[in-house]
């Protein structure tokens, strides 16, 4: 898990996906209410105005795009990839599990970070929180492109509120 410390984090950029809509989405800076200290902050909007679909506003730029991508505003792209991980030759359900083992690895890096008091500015850290935003961007993927049977067949009681499972732990 250690080699992944060795990315440069501009690999790490992600793409912005096109909108349901079929219309391209882009990144958008904008200053919050007074009320919030007027701080800046992202968000992707799909670029067709009547469409109206947008992202969640967030702190940092690909941040807003990884919230974007994942959410069903967006479109998966067909060629789904991972900066950090190499997930070729495995099977639908191995990705998913790899996918799960790499976001707790993450998720346990990141208290370590934070318990020995490293900033949030450093390279590392900054690079171990990108990386986890990636990985439920890909879990996001992941369920929708290999959904278990019980994800296809969910229990008839559920039928009527389809709770969408929260995805976004904050670590
Ligand atoms: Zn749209």
């Amino acid at each position: 898990m250690n080699d992944t410390n060795e990315n440069p984090i501009y690999e790490l950029k992600p793409e912005i996906n096109f909108c349901t809509c079929g219309c391209e989405a882009r990144l958008v800076k904008e200053r919050s209410a007074e009320s919030e200290k007027g701080k800046l902050r992202y968000v992707v909007r799909c670029l067709d105005e009547i469409c109206g679909h947008q992202g969640r506003y967030t702190q940092y730029p690909w941040q807003a795009i990884l919230e974007w991508n994942k959410s069903p505003m967006s479109e998966f792209p067909e060629d789904f990839q991972i900066p950090f991980m190499n997930l070729a030759g495995l099977s639908g359900e191995e990705i998913r599990q790899r996918l799960n083992e790499h976001r707790m690895a993450l998720e346990q890096k990141i208290k370590q970070l934070r318990a020995e008091k490293v900033s949030g500015n450093t390279e590392e850290m900054k690079i171990a929180r990108l990386q986890l935003m990636w990985v439920i961007y890909a879990q996001s993927w992941a369920k929708l492109k290999f959904p278990r049977e019980d994800e296809l067949n969910p229990p008839e009681r559920n039928a009527e509120t389809p709770a969408p499972t929260g995805q976004t732990q904050e670590a």
